[in-house]
């Protein structure tokens, strides 16, 4: 029995190296764990039929002593980022029968290494939303109480890796979607700086503000992840390779916008944890500063006049003849886009279509539209001084633990969630949330995490300090 609870990828590329166990006994233990534990938590949409046949693929990689990293290696994969010849949806109905032409190029990267694809994962439709509870397919439910949500959107690649259904994950995060799904179930989840990684074949949200990122349980393994899907790539022009001339690798002085815990509606219990790792961090050596980003507390609004703006164009292509769904019945085309997109579409996104075309229009667009993007800037202003006086900054990853299936029915309070991780997004900047103990939720304890941003191309940093949280 490999015991599949405390592996991490580069354990299991050690045990690889010393003939331990096969690639294929590893996908193996995988499916069948996810055979028994993804009936009640939903994190895969589907299970891929070539598994076997991929590790042995793998293994044969290893047999020759010319292997990578990532061979053999068992990861789960958003259902918005293409592999050539498999289904992909978004989960949305859509999508329903479309199969993808081409990968993606962080797939075609871990091909290139044969890591191994076990499925793709659940996640919100199109990646609207911050608990999966916009999936078309149901809800993912959190490892560590199924009465709970495993957080969004990337919630199936999470729940995955904490289920012990993969042993890493990729998901996209647009204002926090890898980040605070691994902050509710207690992994590592790394927004890398936008245009560190390739978006060519993940399907768009926000374009200015997508980023594709790892899901794994240890800080060690999403630099693994992230240095095998970074730099710049021809089929994406706003791809960069990261900047490798850093002075140095490791932060000391770390900020902390104290004035944004005052916001209304961040759990006592997670202010408490969090001051709790800036102790932790003191006593690992780290100066903490109190800063100031003035307009930090614009951040969910900036976000949530940019992010559907992009949404509406984005979802435009979806019209029942390019891919998927096609609904008969129309008298002429536009009846026929009307139909195919009422039927295809939930709830979420087409409310996303709703407000993004109307902050566009000639009307409006100067009150909301143009005044966001003069804020992104002032934002971002904010926090290049900022990072002149600090080398990363730190807040908590969200603002309680994991809540309830349905208890945020309202979709501003869903919004609300994503107030310490969009910002990232706005600025660009590589974020990670590393889990960061836990805090009494019903009658649990569950997990929080605590988030470290740092300046365009220093996820160096990031690792340097999580691992130094974590004891890695
Ligand atoms: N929860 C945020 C939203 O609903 C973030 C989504 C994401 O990062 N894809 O937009």
């Amino acid at each position: 029995m490999i015991d599949l609870k405390n592996l991490t990828i580069k354990k299991a590329h050690e045990h690889f190296s010393k003939k331990d166990f096969s690639a294929r006994e590893l996908a193996e233990s995988y499916l069948k764990n996810i055979e028994s534990k993804n009936p009640e938590i939903n994190a895969y949409l589907e299970v891929y039929d070539d598994v076997l046949a991929q590790a042995g693929e793998a293994d044969k990689k290893i047999a020759s002593g010319n292997f990578d990293v990532l061979t053999g290696i068992p990861l789960g994969i958003k259902d918005n980022i293409l592999i050539d010849g498999k289904k992909a949806t978004s989960a949305s109905k859509i999508l329903a029968g479309y199969v993808a032409p081409y990968d993606a190029t962080v797939i075609k990267k871990l091909k290139a290494q044969s890591a191994v694809f076990l499925g793709r994962t659940n996640m919100d439709e199109f990646a609207m939303g911050g608990s999966t509870e916009n999936s078309a397919f149901g809800v993912v439910k959190n490892p560590l109480d199924i009465s709970r949500v495993a957080g969004g959107s990337s919630g199936g690649s999470v729940a995955a890796v904490a289920m012990g259904g993969s042993l890493g994950a990729l998901g996209s995060d647009t204002g926090g979607s890898v980040r605070e799904p691994a902050a509710f179930c207690g992994v590592v989840g790394l927004k890398p700086t936008y245009g560190g990684v390739s978006r060519y074949g993940l399907m768009a949200m926000g374009s200015s503000l997508d980023v594709i990122g790892p899901v794994t349980k240890t800080v060690t393994d999403s630099e693994i992840l992230f240095d095998a899907i970074k730099g710049a790539d021809k089929m994406d022009s706003t791809t960069h390779s990261l900047n490798s001339n850093l002075k140095s690798l490791n932060s000391k002085t770390i900020g902390v916008p104290y004035h944004i815990l005052e916001q209304e509606g961040i759990d006592p219990e997670v202010k408490k944890n969090f001051n709790d790792s800036i102790k932790k961090l003191q006593d690992l050596g780290y100066e903490i500063k109190d800063i100031k980003l003035p307009n930090i507390e614009y951040s969910l609004a900036v976000y949530y006049i940019i992010m559907p703006a992009e949404v509406s164009s984005n979802m435009a292509r979806f019209d029942g003849v390019k891919y998927g769904l096609h609904v008969e019945g129309g008298k002429n085309l536009l009846e026929d886009y009307l139909k195919t997109r009422g039927a295809g579409f939930g709830p979420e996104v087409r409310r996303r279509i709703l407000i993004g075309t109307y902050v566009l229009s000639a009307g409006y667009a100067d009150a909301y539209y143009n005044k966001a993007l003069m804020l992104r800037q002032k934002i971002s202003d904010d926090f290049k001084k900022a990072f002149a006086e600090v080398d990363v900054i730190a807040t908590p990853t969200a603002p309680c633990p994991a809540f309830k299936i349905g208890e945020k029915s309202d979709p501003l309070s869903m919004y609300l969630a994503d107030i310490f991780t969009v910002t990232a997004n706005i600025v660009g900047i590589p974020a990670i949330s590393i889990p960061s103990g836990t805090v009494p939720a019903g009658d649990k304890n569950l997990p929080v995490g605590l988030q470290i941003m740092a300046p365009h191309d220093h996820e160096p940093f990031l690792f340097d300090l999580g691992k130094k949280f974590l004891g890695e």
